[in-house]
């Protein structure tokens, strides 16, 4: 088998059969035409199947070590599928520090069908046996966690869920496959925001799930089908696009985020860094153990935690573009309690550390030294 590298490049892709193109095209019809009914080439109405998506599935199944991918319109369409798994009274356990739009997806809507869902630190795993009992269906991880970079012991996490017949789902998308595959580390599904470093440019909006499970494949698929959150094939290109210069742009976004770490840290004005490659990092030993890297995400408080300081920072970066989201070539500077974060409660996203003053980075690929003079002039 190939690695890696080359894998994110050839996985999937073979020359188009009608054309030879070298470049996955993008189909881009609703419909194909039968021989007679029932006669076809495979392909019967494009919310099912499009060459295109088939093609990126493949892909990223192979990328992140599994069987089987499948593409949805967005990273929370691919998580509504997956919590779709679950019936009326089933319970989910879930880490604290989740990224706001899954916690969203989870309180304010499948609450309302009946899912039960617990939110706990999961630095120590002793919290989640305790909340399981025999409606607990599911463990829902994100790690490294969003904004505050906590990581979560996957390999441990799968022996729980495997010792009381759980699925454990991990949200891969702040590792990216380039850092951290969790379905070689025991976990069920796997689930992305391509949107972020796979897509890698910030010009497409994807999800995607990843699963070894012939039987889990199935039902996702019939999800996939029967509540058609689909994405369209140019997204399934750019995503094809993105994932062939990943591991060059994850390589620079670790070497840019080391650097940019220690200069915060470095810094006078800069009361906290949150990175997981530091070695008093409280998980850095798990961080190493399950990842190759340690990525361009950066959270940091200013001395003082005063909102106003921190504001001058948001609004004075030149370079770092204050915009939600991340992952992509450019540096992005935000503010998790009023943007990605601003659908937790401020008491719940007090009580699990995510300061009103906290700031977080994506790293991007410029020229480091432009990336910490564009920080130096802003914080002053
Ligand atoms: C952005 C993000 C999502 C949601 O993905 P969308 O593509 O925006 O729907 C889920 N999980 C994490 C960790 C994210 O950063």
């Amino acid at each position: 088998m190939y690695k890696l590298d080359t894998q994110l490049i050839h996985a999937g892709i073979s020359p188009d059969p009608s054309t030879g193109a070298i470049m996955t095209p993008i189909y881009q019809t609703s419909t194909y035409v039968q021989e007679a009914p029932g006669v076809h080439k495979g392909y019967e109405y494009a919310r099912t199947q499009n060459p295109t998506r088939t093609v990126l599935q493949n892909a990223l199944a192979a990328i992140e070590q599994g069987k089987h991918g499948l593409c949805f319109g967005s990273g929370l369409a691919a998580t509504d599928a997956i919590a779709k798994l679950l019936n009326p009274g089933d319970e989910v356990i879930s880490t604290n520090d989740l990224y706001g739009g899954t916690y969203r997806i989870f309180t304010k809507v499948f609450e309302r069908y009946g899912i039960k869902f617990h939110f706990t630190g999961m630095a120590d795993m002793s919290t989640i046996e305790s909340l399981i009992n025999v409606n607990t269906k599911m463990i829902w991880i994100e790690t490294p966690t969003n904004p505050l970079l906590n990581i979560i012991d996957i390999e441990a996490c799968a022996a729980i869920a495997k010792k009381h017949n759980l699925l454990l789902v991990v949200d891969n998308t702040f590792a990216s496959p380039y850092l951290q595959n969790p379905l070689t580390l025991g976990a069920d599904i796997v689930v992305h925001s391509a949107t972020k470093y796979l897509g890698g440019h910030s010009d497409v909006v994807h999800g995607a799930i990843i699963v070894n499970s012939d039987e889990l494949n199935e039902k996702l698929s019939f999800i996939q089908n029967a509540c058609g959150a689909v994405p369209g094939p140019h997204d399934c290109w750019l995503v094809l696009r993105g994932i062939k210069t990943l591991h060059v742009r994850m390589q620079r976004h670790c070497e840019n985020g080391e650097k940019v770490a220690h200069f915060l840290r470095n810094h006078p004005k800069v009361e906290k860094v949150y990175w997981i490659g530091f070695e008093d990092h409280p998980n850095h030993d798990v961080a190493k153990k399950q990842m190759r890297g340690f990525g361009g995400m950066i959270s940091f408080i200013l001395k003082g935690d005063v909102l106003e300081d921190a504001m001058k920072v948001l609004s004075g970066t030149k370079l770092f573009a204050l915009a939600e989201s991340l992952g992509g070539v450019e540096s992005l500077i935000g503010h998790p309690a009023s943007m990605t974060h601003g659908s937790i409660p401020r008491e719940e996203r007090i009580k699990n550390g995510l300061a009103d003053s906290l700031i977080r980075l994506s790293v991007g690929i410029e020229d480091v030294q432009d990336l910490m003079d564009d920080l130096q002039q802003a914080i002053g």
